[in-house]
């Protein structure tokens, strides 16, 4: 395998060519950005450690049985993904309430959600990634019914396999954004990434914050937290 151009810069990962028009190269950069980017730095180790937390996750869900777009690590920062057509679409799944359903509704941060809640949202930082619904992604086709099913379905395995490993660690998985897209075969894949930047991790017994509101809150050690979560999964970033 042959890396190529790089065609597409996101706000943290870059994404490659290859010289197999199935299979790009994504690179996680150090860049770390919040608030549809108007707070961007640069992270040391960060781009390494969620290249690693992700690859752990991905293999996770796909022995458990979730289609993933991951294939394998090819560095500390970069991995080998199956081509995708992504969809616009996030799907986030909550347990716990946090974040904007807290700025959005008034409820209290932390209240238990029972069931888990399931929201789309319009992957479009100009707009600030609107909510949406079903109807909506279907009317202006941003996703097909079947896809949109499909995805609500994998969203929610993926809660069942991630919130059981989180807590064994001793960590609870207050909530994720997930992404999809479809490959060649015309299945649905989970692409993107799974990393603390893009979830929501407390610890089980003190409930302090690991993931990425303790950059988007200036709380500080960003990595060290990331790296703290990887090494209670047992995640060997020396590796
Ligand atoms: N999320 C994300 N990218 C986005 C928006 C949200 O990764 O563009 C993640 C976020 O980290 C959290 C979950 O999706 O784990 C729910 O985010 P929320 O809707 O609460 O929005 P936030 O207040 O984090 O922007």
């Amino acid at each position: 395998m042959e890396k190529r151009e790089e065609l597409y810069a996101g706000k943290a990962k870059s994404v490659f060519k290859t010289d197999d028009p199935d299979r790009f190269v994504l690179s996680f950069r150090d860049d770390t950005s919040a608030f549809d980017g108007l707070k961007v730095e640069q992270l040391a180790r960060k781009g390494m450690v969620n290249n690693k937390f992700n690859a752990f996750i991905m293999q996770t869900l796909q022995a458990a049985g979730i289609p993933t777009h991951f294939e394998k690590l090819l560095s500390d920062n970069e991995a080998l993904v199956k081509r995708l057509d992504m969809l616009p679409v996030e799907c986030v799944v909550r347990n716990i309430a946090a974040g904007s359903l807290v700025k959005r509704l008034g409820v209290e941060e932390g209240s238990n959600l029972t069931p888990p809640t399931y929201e789309l949202f319009l992957k479009n930082d100009a707009l600030h990634d609107p909510m949406i619904n079903e109807s909506l992604a279907e009317s202006f086709a941003w996703a097909k019914p079947e896809q949109l099913a499909k995805m609500k379905t994998l969203t929610y395995q993926v809660n069942d396999v991630l919130k059981q490993l989180f807590l064994d660690a001793g960590m609870l998985l207050v909530d994720y954004k997930l992404e999809f897209g479809v490959f060649n075969d015309g299945e649905i894949y989970l692409g993107d990434e799974f990393s603390p930047d893009g979830c929501r991790l407390w610890d089980k017994d003190t409930r302090e914050k690991l993931d990425k509101d303790r950059f988007r809150q200036g709380l500080g050690n960003v990595v060290e937290s990331y790296e703290l979560v990887g090494r209670r999964l047992g995640i060997d970033f020396d590796a």
